[in-house]
């Protein structure tokens, strides 16, 4: 019954034409007029169900005729990026097959690779198709020497099309038919059980999720259960997305739709969960996690007044991005912020670009940091997401471990050196250099995560002049040799400055810490010692010099004993501010060193 189904999704590295090969479908199979299509539609596309509140649409029901046949093609978007590797392959979970697009004027890029190895885990059909070859700088047999190479396969098996004209796109349509699969028959089960793997909130529906049915048949009004929260609710309505919410009376067994599940905790949805009836006892889908944060940055109000927008402004976002967390914090310069945990540093980005755009906050976001594990003489773990968390006496700590990294970087062979060269700063194991053809290849590093949150992006894409393209997948914790660096100011710890820092980094980390605060903070009228410390002693250590204050300048001609007076009284002022100089760092600096 479900044989004219085919449930699809498309991979590719951004950029390389995914929404516009999207928009080529929409057109192709009527789903959208073409006068109402806008270019990128899927991405423009946010579902308005009520005023101000908005679904984004991930996966769309098109209606494709090819000759007598009626074909349901379910096209489910994944998010593009490795930081959403967890919600990528729960997309891929729910589909038969992939289309692996690779732009012809680029070539395959590392999330290609990456994309690509999630959905072989998935094993989906894979179809190949080489993207832009309208254009002038396409190179369009390299490109398909390239993937035939890593799929090793026929050159001929490649389809080349141009999104942007059209061109043989509809051979990507035949080829959707032909080669992947109907969503496998079910018949042996009769038991109700879908899979999560997106999800959005609306007032009075409550969460609406996007499943992929596996099992049986789910009927609106009826109660279900879902697994990992072990939530039961009653099905306010369910049916398909085409794009509009068309609301039916079920989904079947291969089905792709939404289920408005009237819960208001969006906590209670995760994407990854099984729905099944809520008083069966069967096994959930596999593959379930709960989403891990591993980078962690502070986010402040600019203005102390918006923190309560901000506050209401992250539990909005949570409502659609569950593995956004966050834990109220307090810093003296700043007030009163958050410190949020984020799967990777897109993702920082993203919530912050989301927190300003959509809510209109100006804010200050710390250098992102990862998590590190400590384990006490007791054995006891404790997770650490930032410096003011580590244990004030060091001999407690048994063993500090961190999160480590695999890391591809693709690039043309000319690059190569020079990208080792940045990646052996890194402190971390070269495993190998593969080559993808004779021109390009791919350098695989494990290093810790550390390393490459620090900008690793951009440094490859300076050295390798923007051809490099760079992909990581977290491995785990490992032993490192870490320490906590402290930043003392006039005798007093400025704990808002502490960092977590390796030990061998310790000593120019510290003095240039110091010296960028010699250049910022204002002279006082005292001298001002500024040192690093770790394990209660000084690494590294600069001076602000005491400004003089001119307190002879209204004396005119030569009272040189007045001078010498007034001069005199100077000093012994300054050797008692000096006992009890204190240092305010003004916001400003703060906020310099803050960024940094
Ligand atoms: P996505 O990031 O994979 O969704 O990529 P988009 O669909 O947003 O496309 C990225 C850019 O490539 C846009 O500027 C598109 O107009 C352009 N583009 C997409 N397909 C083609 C194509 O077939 N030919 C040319 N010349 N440009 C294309
Ligand atoms: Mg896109």
């Amino acid at each position: 019954m479900q044989e004219n189904i085919r449930n699809f999704c498309i991979i590719a590295h951004i950029d390389h034409g995914k929404s516009t090969l999207a928009d080529r479908f929409l057109e192709l199979t009527g789903t959208v007029d073409s006068k109402k299509m806008v270019p990128q539609f899927l991405d423009s596309m946010d579902l308005e169900r009520e005023k101000g509140i908005t679904i984004k649409l991930k996966a769309i029901r098109m209606n494709y005729k090819r000759g007598y046949k009626e074909y349901i093609l379910n096209l489910v978007d994944t998010p593009g990026h490795v930081d959403f590797s967890y919600e990528v392959s729960r997309s891929l979970a729910a589909v038969e097959g992939a289309i692996l697009l690779v732009d012809a004027t680029q070539g395959i890029q590392a999330q290609t690779l990456a994309n690509l190895e999630l959905a072989q885990r998935q094993n989906l059909r894979v179809i190949p198709v080489v993207n832009k070859i309208d254009s002038p700088i396409a190179k369009v047999d390299e490109s398909v020497a390239e993937l035939a190479g890593l799929l090793k396969i026929n050159p001929e098996e490649i389809i080349k099309i141009s999104a942007k004209n059209g061109t043989n796109v509809e051979k990507v349509l035949e080829a959707i038919i032909e080669k992947i699969p109907p969503p496998h028959p079910n018949g042996s089960e009769k038991d109700p059980r879908a899979l999560i793997f997106d999800s959005g909130y609306d007032p009075f529906k409550g969460v609406v999720a996007l499943v992929r049915v596996f099992g049986g048949e789910i009927k609106s009004g009826e109660k279900i259960k879902l697994i990992a929260t072990e939530t039961i609710t009653e099905i306010k309505e369910l049916g398909y997305l085409n794009p509009k919410f068309s609301p039916k009376e079920k989904l079947l067994a291969g089905d792709i739709g939404y289920i408005a599940t009237g819960i208001k905790e969006p906590g209670r949805v995760h994407v990854g969960d099984t729905i099944i009836g809520y008083n069966l006892n069967i096994e959930p889908l596999p593959g379930y996690q709960p989403p891990k944060p591993v980078v962690f940055a502070s986010l402040y109000p600019e203005n102390p007044d918006d923190f309560n927008t901000l506050k209401i402004a992250l539990s909005k976002l949570k409502l659609n991005d569950p593995a956004l967390v966050f834990e109220q914090e307090t810093k003296e310069a700043l007030g009163r912020g958050f410190n949020c945990g984020f799967l990777g540093t897109l993702h920082v980005e993203i919530v912050s670009e989301r927190l300003q755009r959509e809510f209109g906050l100006s804010l200050v976001i710390s250098t992102p940091s990862v998590v590190y594990k400590i384990t006490d003489q007791k054995g006891k773990e404790t997770l650490i997401r930032s410096a003011s968390d580590w244990p004030d006496n060091p001999s407690i700590i048994k063993k500090v471990e961190e999160p480590w990294a695999s890391l591809e970087v693709i690039a043309p062979v000319n690059y190569i050196g020079k990208l080792i060269e940045i990646l052996r700063g890194l402190k971390g194991n070269y495993i190998e250099t593969n080559y993808l053809t004779p021109e390009r290849a791919i350098i695989v590093f494990e290093t810790p995560l550390r390393g490459i949150i620090a900008n690793l992006y951009d440094k490859i894409k300076t050295a390798s002049q923007g051809y490099a393209s760079m992909n990581y997948k977290f491995l785990g914790f490992r032993p490192g040799n870490l320490v906590k660096m402290e930043i003392w100011i006039a005798g007093k710890k400025e704990e808002a400055f502490s960092r977590i820092v390796s030990e061998d980094e310790a000593y120019p980390e510290g003095k240039k810490l110091v010296e960028k605060l010699k250049e910022n903070l204002p002279p006082e009228q005292f001298s001002v010692a500024l040192q690093a410390v770790v394990g209660g002693k000084v690494i590294a250590r600069e001076t602000i010099k005491a400004r003089r204050k001119d307190v002879t300048g209204y004396l005119y001609g030569g009272d040189v004993t007045r001078k010498k007076k007034l001069l005199e009284k100077q000093k012994r002022g300054k050797k008692l501010m000096k006992e009890r100089g204190k240092v305010t760092v003004p916001t400003k600096v703060f906020l310099e060193i803050f960024k940094a």
